[in-house]
């Protein structure tokens, strides 16, 4: 196989992993996903091919502060719910609300592209399995 070809290997099979999962994963966790397919891939690599994707505008990096970078297939403008107990970042169903751009930029005179938005709790799984005991320990209120 020559190299350029292994290249193009790679990046599809790891924007394959990508686009096959709505969980916004780490780049951990898309290297243990396309080691399935590719065992002698590096993590390096994963991370040069997500930079490349992302610079492609194939996907998407939510920064979100202080946190592990995640990575998402969906480029289209849409909220996220961050679960602030398993750290897991769901897609919203939830119209994005253009008028918002509109009104920031008539206040402030900024001209805006688009906006992002993250809302935050518990998911449904955490508010299940978690004793009030424990969500307190993690806050830190203990
Ligand atoms: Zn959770
Ligand atoms: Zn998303």
């Amino acid at each position: 196989m020559s190299a350029v070809h292994r290249k193009t290997k790679q990046k599809e099979a790891i924007l394959g992993v990508l686009k096959g999962t709505t969980s916004h994963p780490t780049a951990d966790w898309i290297y243990e996903q396309v080691r399935c397919e590719i065992p002698n891939i590096s993590l390096g690599t994963v991370y040069r091919n997500l930079r490349l994707l992302q610079r492609e505008g194939v996907i998407m990096e939510l920064d979100l502060a202080g946190t592990l970078s995640r990575f998402d297939a969906n480029i289209h403008n849409h909220y996220h719910f961050r679960c602030e107990q398993c750290g897991r970042v769901f897609d919203l169903d939830e119209p994005v609300d253009k008028a918002m751009d509109d009104n920031v930029a008539q206040k402030t005179g900024f001209k805006v592209t688009h906006h992002r938005l993250e809302f935050r709790g518990l998911c449904i799984d955490c508010q299940r399995s978690d004793s009030p005991e424990s969500l307190k320990k993690y806050l830190g209120l203990t």
